[in-house]
């Protein structure tokens, strides 16, 4: 479509050379309350791409709202944490005001739903049966599924079965294995899978069709995500390639004219750092997480500084007494090393030359916890001095906006499935 089709609002994304940016395309979800692990491992990345390529590229900052109840959530508090999250990464540095910055909320727009309606009719059953991300939350626990393949291979379990009795309906499938009736102990396994596959929504299944509307519907080029992702791009890339195939004839230059790039060109762009896990404060063999609960473990973005001081100078080290950066044998003292470097603003190597053969753990943890209670103070103040009227205002217009450019898209196709005229 050539830009003159546009209407006046749109025409105000092009540059002087009347051609369009190229558009990257990120989302920041609502749900839970982000921790030190999402501020290093995800806000500040996020932070430094806006700094790196805004010259160069729109960028349009997304709160995926209707993905957050995929799996159960608060619902009393969706709303408010969505402006929360916001006022994050403000103060973790995003600049929502600087030239080709776009804000906006996912459920605002229709034309994602409207969308995803029509992608979900050209997606496969099989291939989102395949995605990784929905087996693996579908799935049987890990744990559940290695004493169930005891059970299957008939080995002798009995140190196990003592821990299971009170366990159901794994204590049923010690009875079957005492009578070695495998068959049956098989078909323990698939009801088990069963009852799993009843608690697990629709929207979870879909959700990377709504993920694929998402992008294609603002002809994103880069859409910065982690490796967890992947998947989820390429079938975006898949989804658009089929209906740019199948209605060539409709729309030469492809109804969606622009998709993703690649994987490793995705890559190449975001420069991103997968390598980043913050562990647990408490359980360092476990990364901080918002859905698991360890109070001691993790360090919320909203801690009170001086408590945080307390979780800091309390992590769980080893009995090694010397300092060296070892993920397997010594993951609290790496930990605390990696957390040092990311907050201090100095290379791991400068880290790790200064700390390195000391025996002094507390000496350590006090430098760690003088970062962090900086970090969650200056923080913190930044989050308060946010003007929440101005965030909403600049949502709204900007709804307003990227709405025409999500309903250019949708007509088109609207018109290629015949539900609207083709002119
Ligand atoms: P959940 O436990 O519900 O999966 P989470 O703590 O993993 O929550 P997400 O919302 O899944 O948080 O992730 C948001 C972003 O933060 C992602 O980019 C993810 O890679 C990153 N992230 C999450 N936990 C960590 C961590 N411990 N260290 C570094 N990055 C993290
Ligand atoms: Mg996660």
């Amino acid at each position: 479509m050539k830009q003159d089709n546009y209407s006046p609002q749109v025409k105000v994304m092009y540059t002087t050379s009347n051609m369009p940016r190229e558009r990257v395309l990120t989302g920041i979800r609502a749900n839970g309350t982000p921790h030190l692990g999402n501020y290093l491992g995800a806000m500040l990345p996020m932070v430094e791409i806006q700094h790196r390529k805004s010259k160069t590229h729109d960028i349009f900052f997304f709160v995926p709202d209707l993905h957050s109840f995929t799996t159960p959530i608060d619902h009393d508090t969706l709303y408010e944490h969505t402006l929360r999250n916001l006022k994050f990464f403000i103060a973790a540095g995003m600049d929502f005001w600087a030239d080709g910055a776009y804000l906006y909320r996912q459920s605002s727009i229709s034309a994602h739903s409207e969308l995803t309606w029509i992608l979900d009719c050209f997606t496969y059953f099989g291939e989102m049966r395949r995605m990784t991300q929905f087996k693996d939350k579908s799935a049987l626990e890990a744990s559940e599924v290695k004493i169930v393949k005891k059970v299957l291979d008939g080995y002798n379990l009995t140190q196990r079965l003592k821990k299971l009795t009170t366990q159901r309906p794994m204590a049923d499938i010690r009875n079957l294995f005492m009578f070695d009736r495998k068959e049956a102990a098989q078909k323990i396994v698939n009801e088990l899978q069963a009852v799993k596959a009843d608690h697990i929504s629709v929207g979870l299944f879909n959700y990377p069709v709504l993920m694929a509307a998402d992008i294609l519907l603002y002809n994103a080029k880069y859409v910065p995500v982690g490796e967890d992702q992947r998947q989820h791009l390429e079938i975006t890339r898949d989804l658009a390639l089929r209906l740019n195939n199948k209605f060539a004839s409709i729309f030469p230059a492809g109804m969606f004219e622009t998709i993703p790039v690649e994987w490793s060109k995705q890559l190449e762009f975001a420069q991103r750092d997968n390598g980043i896990r913050i562990r647990s404060f408490r359980t360092p063999e476990k990364k901080m997480s918002k859905s698991v609960s360890d109070p001691a473990g993790t360090v919320n973005l909203t801690d009170d500084p001086k408590g945080a001081v307390k979780k800091v100078m309390a992590a769980t080290t080893d009995s090694f007494g010397v300092i060296n950066f070892d993920w397997q044998k010594q993951p609290g003292i790496t930990n605390l090393l990696q957390i040092l470097s990311l907050l201090s603003g100095r290379s791991i190597h400068e880290v790790v030359t200064e700390w390195q053969g000391k025996s002094r753990y507390g000496d350590l943890k006090r430098a760690v916890a003088v970062e962090v209670e900086k970090l969650l103070t200056n923080f913190q103040q930044k989050v308060d001095e946010v003007n929440e009227a101005k965030l909403l205002e600049k949502l709204e217009s900007d709804e307003a906006t990227v709405g025409l450019i999500a309903n250019t898209t949708l007509l088109r196709v609207q018109q290629a499935v015949g539900l609207r005229p083709r002119n």
